[in-house]
């Protein structure tokens, strides 16, 4: 293995083909590598059926150095904060969150973000670059090997959320490739339907998805139908508006798109009234939405605070007389600010200390 050669990880199964054909080498390796290191999670010595001179170049022409994982938090609720440090010491991190004795993964596309949303801690940090795609599939790597050393008995991860650091359609390619990574039926073969890209509306990308992307889950960080109120919250608003993108997400064809989630973080006495759920519900009622209530995350130095759970439930209530099925996010591992819109590589040097 060579550092500074072209990482393993990179590679859709397509692309590892074109690359052994283009070498001349038996076309079989490929397959038998996806297998080996996405499926059996390496767990046997080695590729025992890859013939010698498959070996060989791999060993000579590609890199398969993960991001190191350089803290882990976890906590009482079994949700494990991850903090990885990148090849240019740049850190990013990714969170297990546990369900029924499994877990899903929240996973960065960015360090740092763009979009500058008012109530993510993620956006105060600005935007640093983009990540690679071995370093998105790095992230579950090493979050499934931490589980499979430390938490053996149940170490499955069931679902892959892009909800960590960045906005994903801002990283489009690599986004695409990763999701084609975790989709192969050689590699860690996830269903369509475990894979969700969450985003703030990034209408360019949407319209890449269209023409591009695999079918997995398309979730719209929505938190307002009004505009003074998105626009506050989610600045793109004013370029890319919130019924553009909506009619755009539920435009993508079957194919490219399981369904999308509209996701609603309420925050107390700014989005949270009788009249803003009303809106909401007329705003979607009849599409195919589904919608996940989101209560507030703070994290230090925000100006918002979270609802009472009371004030959640009567928003559903609401929601419900439009005929939307709506769930209520539960928050976990805020103790450790790993709950959504509350990782900020900056800010984990003082949670450390
Ligand atoms: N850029 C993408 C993905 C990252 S944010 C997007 O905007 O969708 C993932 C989810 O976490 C989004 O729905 C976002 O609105 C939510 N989120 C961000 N900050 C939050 C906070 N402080 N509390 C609760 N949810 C938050």
């Amino acid at each position: 293995m060579q550092q500074g050669n072209p990482s393993f990880y990179q590679y859709t199964l397509e692309e590892l083909r074109e690359l052994f054909n283009s070498h001349e080498l038996p076309p079989t390796g490929p397959a038998l590598l996806f297998n080996w290191h996405y499926k059996k999670r390496m767990k046997v010595p080695c590729v025992t059926d890859l013939a010698k001179i498959s070996r060989t170049f791999v060993a000579e022409n590609l890199d398969f150095t993960l991001p190191e994982v350089d803290v882990v938090h976890e906590s009482q609720d079994k949700t494990v904060k991850f903090l990885f440090k990148l090849r240019d010491g740049l850190k990013v991190e990714s969170v297990l969150i546990p369900f029924n004795g499994k877990y899903s993964i929240c996973i960065s596309s960015q360090v740092g973000c763009a979009m500058k949303c008012s109530f993510c801690f993620t956006g105060t940090q600005g935007l640093k670059r983009n990540l690679a795609t071995e370093e998105i599939i790095g992230q579950f790597i090493g979050a499934q090997r931490w589980l499979t050393e430390n938490r053996p008995d149940d170490d499955r991860i069931l679902n892959i959320v892009f909800m960590g650091q960045g906005e994903p359609l801002h990283n489009f390619d690599a986004v695409k490739k990763a999701c084609e990574i975790f989709l192969n039926r050689n590699g860690l073969c996830l269903a369509p339907h475990k894979i969700t890209v969450s985003t703030a509306g990034y209408i360019p990308g949407l319209e890449r998805w269209k023409a591009e992307m695999p079918d997995v889950n398309i979730a719209v960080s929505l938190h307002s139908v009004i505009k003074e109120k998105r626009d506050k919250l989610i600045p793109i608003n004013q370029r890319y508006p919130i019924e553009e993108v909506s009619k755009f997400a539920e435009s993508i064809p079957e194919g490219r798109m399981r369904f999308v989630t509209y996701e609603y973080l309420l925050i107390k006495n700014f989005n949270d009234s009788p009249e803003d759920a009303h809106a909401t519900g007329k705003f979607l009622a009849g599409t195919k939405a589904f919608v996940s209530l989101i209560p507030f995350n703070p994290f230090p130095g925000t100006e918002y605070e979270r609802p009472e759970m009371s004030t959640v439930e009567s928003f559903k209530t609401i929601l419900d007389t439009y005929k939307i099925p709506v769930t209520i996010r539960k928050t976990k591992g805020d103790e450790i600010l790993a709950a959504c819109g509350q990782l900020n590589t900056k800010e984990d040097r003082s949670l450390r200390s």
